[in-house]
C-alpha cells in the first residue's frame, strides 16, 4: 500500500489546522499550494496547475509562486475573499538532518492585509466584533483598523445598528451564534445589513481563542480613555474586544503593538447620519458611478498625507453636535484662510510626510521594512519645521492645537544614524545599517574589503607564479573561492604542484591552494560576522522604534487634523465658501447658497444660488415644480450645506446661520432593490418608516417625491398623511418635494407649512427652468417638455400632448359638475365616521358667533384646532 511522504504528512497535519484558508507552504524559494488549494488558486491567481509525488499512487496537485514576489499574488486572493496562511520553514535546511520544521507564521485575511493599494490610502479597513446585550436591544461593538492601531467600542441601539454598520463597513465581522440567530430573526436589519454591506469573513468560532491571555497582556500595554470595563454596563464590550484582540492575536501571531488607545464612540457626540443619507446625499463617493470625485469627500479632499485623507472622511462622516467644539474647528480655518503663505508652507511641507500610522502597524507586526524607516526619518525630519511655522505664525487656536506636537526627533536622529540612505532588501543579502553606527561592524565589514584586495594581490602573484596571463580568481555559492585556468592556457603554462583540483569545466578547470582557502575562510567568517551583527543591531533598533510605536501615532493623528484643516481651508477660499454661525435656536437661514459639487459641474459657472429660510414658525417647506427644475439639487444642498457646518468647515453660500440638529434623514432618489426582492416602493416605504420612528424636533429630514412608486391616489394619500405626521407629531425642519400639486393645499391645514416652487419662465414657444427656488406652488408639469428636451420622437410628443389637452378639459368640466372640487373631494372631506370631527362641528353649529369677541373667537378656533390635531 502507498503511503504519504513525511513532507506530505506534514503539509496535511498544518492544513488541518488552517482549512478556511489557502495554505503557503514555503519549500526552498517557492511557497507551493497542494490538493484543493492548489486548484483553486491557480484559478483565481492565473497560475499553472501540476503536480508533486506525494508517496500515493496518484501525484498531488500543485502550484506555486516564487517567495520573494508573493505580496501580489497574496492581494488577489484577499480580493478573491480568501484568507492566505503563511507557512514558513523555521529551520535552515541546510544546517537539518531530515524533514525541516515548519509553522504558520501569520495569517493574512481581508482585515489584517496591510496594503495600500488594496484598501486605499484615504480608507479605513475595519474588523468589526459585536456583542449583543441580554435585552438584545443593545449591541457592545468593539471595531479595530488593524492598518492603522485605530481601536474603538461603543454601545450601539438596535435601530442604530444599520447606520452604523454601514459607516464602519468591516472587511470581517466577528460575532458569536447568538448574534446571527438573533440577526435572522429580525428581517428588517438583516437586509439592512446584507443590503450594504458585503462581509467577507464571518468569524464565529470565538470560544476556539486563547481570550484571557489576550486580554491580560493588551490590558496591561494599553492606556484606557477613560473607560472602566470592569463597570457591568461595560461587560458587552468587554467581551466584544476580547474576541477582536484574540482574532487578531490569532491570525498574526504577535500581540499588535500598535493598539494602545481605545476610543469610546459617544454617538450623541456626533450629528446621526443614517446610511441612506450618506449615499443618497454622496457624501463619499457618486450614487451611480461609485465615484469619489463627484462626492462631498471628493470636492473637499485636497489632503496632503493618507491620515489627513482619512480625517477627513471621519469628519464627514461623523459631523459634531457640540457647538463650541464646531466653533473651535471653525476659527482654526479661518485662521488658516487667513494667511495664505503659512497655509501653503504647511501644506507643502506635509507633502514629504508618510503613512506613519501603517508603518506603525507594520513596525507592531513586525513586517516593516528598511524603506518604511526611511520613510518614517523623511517624515519626521520635516514635523520641528512644521511646528516652528506654527509657532510662529501668531495664530491662537492653531497654536492651541498644536503646540503639543512631538517632532519625534529622537526617532529621526536614531533613523538617520542607523539606517542607510539606500537600504537594501533583504536583510540577509545587503547593507542596511550605516557606516559609523557600530565600531564592530564597521571593522568586519572592512576585513571583508581587506580581503579583496588581498585576492587581486594574490591574483595578480599567482600569475606571475605560473606565467598564465588570463589565470583568474572567482568565487562561487557551491564551490566558494577557486583558481580558474582555461585549457588551452594551461598548455603554455606551469601548474604549480599544490594546486589542488576542485571542478573541471568545458574548457576550463578549477584549483584550489592553501593561501586561498586560508583566504576565504576569512573572507566568508567576516561577511558572516557583518551579517549576523548588522541583524543584531536591525532588530535591535526595530524594538527601540516599537517601544516609541504610541508617540508616533499621536503624532501621526495630529498630522492628520492638521492637514484637514489645511485642505479645508484651501477648498474653502478657492470656491468662495463663508464662515457659518450656529444657533441652538432652530432658524435655519442660508443667503444664496449653493450645491458644492453641483456648482462644479455647472458650465460656465451659471448654477443659481438659492435662499432658505425655515425656523420654529415656518419649518416645513413643500416644494413643487417641474421636473429637471432643480428640486433635488436645492433640498441636498440644504443638507450638505448643514453638513458642512457640523464638520467645523465654511459653507457654500453668502452667508448662513445653522442650527445644531441631531440627526439628517434623507429619502431622495428611486433606487430599487431588486437584489434584495425590494420594489422601489418598499425600499421607499421603509425608510420612511425609519424616519418617521426616529426623527425628532431637532432633526432635519428630507424628502424628495414620497409616493411616487404607487397609484396616483395611493402616492399622494401617504405623502398626504406623512405630511400631517411629520407636522403634528414630530415637528421638525422638513424639505418636502412633490409633483402633487394637490398636496400643497394642505398649507391650511398646518400652520408650518410654507409652499415653494421652482420657478419657470413661459416665453412664447420656449420654456425655461429658472433653477431658483421662490414662494409658492406649481400648477404644470411641464413633463411634456422634458420629454423634448430628451429628444424622444416627435410623434410620441405629439401624441402626448394631445392627451393631456384631452384629460385637462375632462378634468375642467368634473370640477364644474362638482360642488366640491375633484381633490379636494377625495382628499380633504370629512370623514364622517370620526368622533372627533364629529364633535368639532357640533360645537360649530351650537355656538353663537353674535356673543363673542374677537379674543375668544380666536380661542374657540384655537381649541378647536387641537382638537382635530388629537
Ligand atoms: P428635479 O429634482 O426638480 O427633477 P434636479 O435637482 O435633479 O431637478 O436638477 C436637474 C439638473 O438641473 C441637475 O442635474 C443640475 O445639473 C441642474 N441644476 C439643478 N439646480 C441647479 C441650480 N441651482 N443652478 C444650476 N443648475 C442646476
Amino acid at each position: 500500500m502507498s503511503k504519504l511522504t513525511p513532507m506530505m504528512e506534514q503539509y496535511l497535519s498544518i492544513k488541518e489546522k488552517h482549512k478556511d484558508a489557502i495554505l503557503f507552504f514555503r519549500l526552498g524559494d517557492f511557497y507551493e499550494m497542494f490538493f484543493e488549494d492548489a486548484k483553486e488558486a491557480s484559478k483565481i491567481l492565473e497560475i499553472a496547475l501540476t503536480g508533486k509525488s506525494c508517496g500515493l499512487q496518484e501525484r498531488a496537485p500543485m502550484c506555486g509562486i516564487p517567495y520573494h514576489s508573493c505580496e501580489g499574488y497574496i492581494q488577489k486572493l484577499i480580493e478573491a475573499g480568501k484568507k492566505v496562511a503563511i507557512c514558513e520553514q523555521m529551520e535552515d535546511p541546510k544546517m537539518t538532518k531530515g524533514l525541516v520544521k515548519r509553522e504558520v507564521i501569520r495569517i493574512i485575511t481581508p482585515g489584517t492585509f496591510i496594503n495600500e493599494k488594496l484598501i486605499g490610502s484615504f480608507q479605513n479597513n475595519y474588523i468589526l466584533s459585536v456583542e449583543l446585550a441580554k435585552n438584545k436591544e443593545v449591541f457592545s461593538i468593539a471595531y479595530v483598523d488593524a492598518s492603522t492601531g485605530e481601536l474603538n467600542v461603543s454601545h450601539v441601539n438596535y435601530f442604530d445598528f444599520g447606520d452604523m454598520f454601514y459607516k464602519i463597513s468591516p472587511s470581517e465581522l466577528i460575532v458569536n451564534k447568538t448574534f446571527v440567530d438573533f440577526i435572522n430573526s429580525r428581517e428588517k436589519l438583516a437586509r439592512q445589513i446584507k443590503n450594504y454591506i458585503q462581509v467577507r469573513n464571518i468569524c464565529v468560532n470565538v470560544a476556539e481563542l486563547n481570550l484571557d491571555e489576550v486580554e491580560s497582556r493588551f490590558f496591561e500595554q494599553s492606556y484606557l480613555e477613560k473607560i472602566d470595563l470592569n463597570e457591568p454596563e461595560n461587560l458587552q464590550i468587554k467581551l466584544a474586544l476580547r474576541s477582536l484582540l484574540g482574532y487578531l492575536e490569532y491570525t498574526q501571531k504577535v500581540v499588535a503593538g500598535n493598539l494602545n488607545v481605545i476610543h469610546w464612540v459617544y454617538q450623541n457626540r456626533y450629528l446621526k447620519l443614517d446610511y441612506s443619507s450618506v449615499a443618497s446625499l454622496e457624501l463619499m463617493e457618486s450614487y451611480l458611478q461609485k465615484n469619489k470625485k463627484y462626492s462631498l469627500f471628493g470636492i473637499l479632499d485636497v489632503t496632503k498625507t493618507p491620515m489627513g485623507g482619512r480625517t477627513l472622511r471621519k469628519w464627514i462622516e461623523h459631523p459634531l453636535r457640540d457647538k463650541r467644539e464646531i466653533e473651535h474647528r471653525l476659527d482654526i480655518v479661518e485662521e488658516c484662510i487667513s494667511d495664505y503663505a503659512l497655509r501653503e508652507d504647511l501644506r507643502s511641507l506635509l507633502d514629504s510626510v508618510y503613512d506613519m500610522e501603517r508603518i506603525c502597524a507594520k513596525i507592531s507586526y513586525d513586517t516593516v521594512s528598511a524603506r518604511d524607516f526611511i520613510n518614517l526619518k523623511e517624515s519626521a525630519f520635516y514635523l520641528p519645521e512644521i511646528l516652528e511655522k506654527i509657532e510662529f505664525s501668531q495664530k491662537n487656536c492653531l497654536i492651541g492645537a498644536f503646540e503639543e506636537l512631538d517632532v519625534l526627533q529622537d526617532i529621526c536622529v536614531l533613523l538617520e544614524k542607523a539606517i542607510s540612505d539606500t537600504p537594501s532588501s533583504p536583510l540577509r543579502e545587503g547593507e542596511i545599517i550605516r557606516q559609523g553606527y557600530s565600531q564592530e561592524l564597521d571593522e568586519l565589514r572592512k576585513m571583508e574589503k581587506n580581503s579583496a584586495s588581498v585576492l587581486a594581490k594574490l591574483e595578480s602573484s599567482e600569475r606571475e607564479k605560473t606565467g598564465i596571463r588570463s589565470l583568474k580568481i572567482g568565487y562561487n555559492k557551491v564551490f566558494g573561492y577557486y583558481i580558474e585556468i582555461t585549457h588551452a592556457a594551461l598548455k603554455n603554462g606551469v601548474l604549480p604542484q599544490e594546486y589542488i583540483r576542485k571542478q573541471t569545466l568545458a574548457n576550463a578547470e578549477r584549483y584550489i591552494n592553501e593561501e586561498l582557502k586560508e583566504l576565504e575562510n576569512k573572507i566568508l567568517t567576516s561577511r558572516q560576522k557583518a551579517m549576523d551583527l548588522q541583524n543584531e543591531l536591525y532588530q535591535k533598533i526595530k524594538e527601540e522604534i516599537k517601544g516609541k510605536i504610541i508617540r508616533i501615532q499621536k503624532t501621526a493623528e495630529k498630522i492628520g487634523e492638521l492637514d484637514t484643516y489645511l485642505a479645508l481651508a484651501t477648498v474653502s477660499h478657492q470656491n468662495n465658501y463663508v464662515k457659518p454661525v450656529l444657533n441652538y435656536d432652530r432658524k435655519l437661514e442660508i443667503i444664496d447658497g449653493r450645491h458644492p459639487v453641483v456648482e462644479q459641474l455647472v458650465e460656465d459657472c451659471l448654477f443659481v444660488p438659492n435662499n432658505t429660510n425655515l425656523n420654529e414658525k415656518e419649518g416645513f417647506m413643500i416644494i413643487t415644480g417641474p421636473n429637471m427644475g432643480g428640486k433635488s439639487t436645492y433640498m441636498r444642498q440644504v443638507a450638505l450645506i448643514s453638513i458642512m457646518a457640523h464638520m467645523g468647515c465654511y459653507i457654500p453660500a453668502k452667508s448662513g446661520n445653522i442650527p445644531i440638529f441631531d440627526a439628517i434623514y434623507t429619502r431622495v432618489g428611486a433606487a430599487d432593490d431588486l437584489s434584495q426582492g425590494q420594489s422601489t416602493f418598499m425600499v421607499e416605504m421603509n425608510e420612511v418608516s425609519h424616519i418617521l420612528e426616529h426623527a425628532t424636533k431637532d432633526s432635519l429630514v428630507i424628502l424628495d417625491e414620497i409616493g411616487r412608486g404607487t397609484s396616483t391616489y395611493d402616492g399622494m394619500s401617504i405623502a398626504w398623511a406623512i405630511i400631517g405626521y411629520i407636522c403634528s407629531k414630530i415637528n421638525c425642519m422638513t424639505l418636502f418635494s412633490t409633483h402633487y400639486h394637490e398636496i400643497t393645499d394642505i398649507e391650511h391645514n398646518f400652520q408650518n407649512v410654507v409652499n415653494y416652487c421652482v420657478a419657470v419662465e413661459e416665453r412664447q414657444d420656449e420654456v425655461i427652468f429658472l433653477k431658483k427656488v421662490v414662494r409658492g406652488k406649481a400648477d404644470k408639469s411641464y413633463g411634456i417638455h422634458v420629454a423634448h428636451l430628451a429628444e424622444l420622437p416627435q410623434e410620441v410628443l405629439d401624441g402626448a400632448q394631445q392627451k393631456l389637452e384631452q384629460l385637462q378639459i375632462r378634468e375642467s368640466r368634473e370640477q364644474e359638475n362638482a360642488t366640491i372640487p375633484i381633490s379636494q373631494r377625495s382628499f380633504f372631506s370629512l370623514n364622517e365616521k370620526d368622533p372627533i370631527e364629529q364633535k368639532v362641528c357640533h360645537e360649530l353649529k351650537e355656538l353663537n358667533a353674535d356673543t363673542l369677541t374677537p379674543i375668544e373667537a380666536l380661542l374657540f378656533i384655537m381649541k378647536l384646532k387641537e382638537e382635530l390635531q388629537g
